[in-house]
């Protein structure tokens, strides 16, 4: 029987995740938590939930062992964009909450996951096709956060045994839960504006290609991972994930074929543009396909149709 505890998990990734393993493994066998309370009509409400600050390591503690979790999915932490903005309170944040993670799932021998992000990689690291192993010198705070965290769960696989798994996310689209201050965040508002205002003015420039991913990928990614043999992975934390390369105009031209009259404008962020210069254009995914079968369903049109769609049903009941 699987028990899983979320921390984290009123954030984009978090919200859907904690949906899909609550339908796959039932309500009341996945706890969420994080550092705020969900709003009323938030979706998570269908199960149990505590306020948990991952800093706080007790808590931690005391929350893993009353639920009597067997596996930690660890997602709490300050994304790309707001990590620049202040850099000492994300490495307290980020490194400290992954390290009591890590130490609670070594001391109740829990399955874990966290997430580590193509922000891992920096401007040394081949651009085109990232390999699964290469130059990782990042000049972000966050960067440098993700490239610990991934040298830590290895640490704790190899010197504790704890059955540590990982992937580097590329941005995530998703309709559920607004993105929490990432670099490719304007690949998500961009849908909300085609629907909202029929135009969007992006804050980083054309040209700039980033590496992509729907939500619902990624969600089933982490239970495929989770679900794998562990004798399989050799690149555990963490592996290169992704289902498109995209720069603002490829997402455009995807929208206007839905919406002919969709208008593209650039009021560039140099802060965040910084950030996504620094990162690759596209990385290669064959060792997740190798060694754990990572087939992502959805391409640029398959994914602009639905969040389209998804957008025009949310709002249409927010103003029923
Ligand atoms: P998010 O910003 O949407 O959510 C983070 C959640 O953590 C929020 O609900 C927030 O309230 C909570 N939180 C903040 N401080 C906390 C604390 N001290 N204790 C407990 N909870 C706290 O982030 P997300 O997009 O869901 O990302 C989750 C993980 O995935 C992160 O590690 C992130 O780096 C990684 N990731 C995300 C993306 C993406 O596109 N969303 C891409 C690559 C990697």
């Amino acid at each position: 029987m699987k028990k899983i505890i979320i921390t984290g998990a009123l954030g984009q990734i978090g919200t859907e995740l904690v949906l899909k393993l609550r339908e796959k493994y039932g309500n009341e066998n996945v706890l969420a938590t994080d550092i705020r309370e969900p709003e009323a009509d938030s979706v998570i409400n269908n199960g149990p939930f505590e306020i948990l600050d991952v800093t706080d390591k007790d808590k931690l503690f005391e929350l893993v062992q009353t639920f009597k979790a067997d596996t930690l999915m660890h997602m709490a932490a300050l994304l790309s964009a707001t990590a620049e903005k202040n850099p000492l309170f994300a490495w307290n944040l980020n490194m400290g909450g992954l390290v009591n993670a890590l130490e609670v799932a070594r001391e109740f021998d829990l399955q874990f996951f966290t997430p580590s992000s193509i922000g891992a990689f920096g401007p040394n690291t081949p651009k085109d096709m990232t390999p699964q192993v290469t130059i990782q010198r990042p000049t972000s705070m966050y960067g440098v956060n993700k490239v610990a965290g991934e040298l830590l769960c290895d640490y704790y696989y190899t010197k504790f045994n704890v059955d540590t798994r990982s992937m580097r996310f590329p941005g995530l689209i998703s309709y559920v839960k607004e993105p929490g201050g990432g670099t490719t965040d304007y690949a998500v508002e961009i849908y909300f504006k085609a629907i909202r205002e029929g135009r969007y003015d992006s804050y980083i420039a054309k040209d700039t290609f980033m590496d992509m991913m729907f939500m619902d990928d990624a969600i089933d990614a982490i239970i495929q991972l989770m679900e794998a043999d562990g004798k399989q992975l050799i690149n555990r934390n963490a592996y290169n994930v992704t289902a498109m390369s995209v720069d603002p105009e490829l997402v455009k031209a995807s929208i206007q074929k839905v919406l002919p009259e969709f208008e593209l404008g650039y009021d560039v962020d140099p802060e965040r543009q910084a950030i996504a210069d620094s990162w690759p254009n596209s990385i290669d995914a064959t060792c997740a396909k190798e060694e754990w079968g990572f087939n992502p369903k959805y391409d640029l049109d398959s994914m602009t149709k639905l969040m389209l769609k998804a957008i025009k049903e949310k709002d249409n009941i927010a103003t029923k």
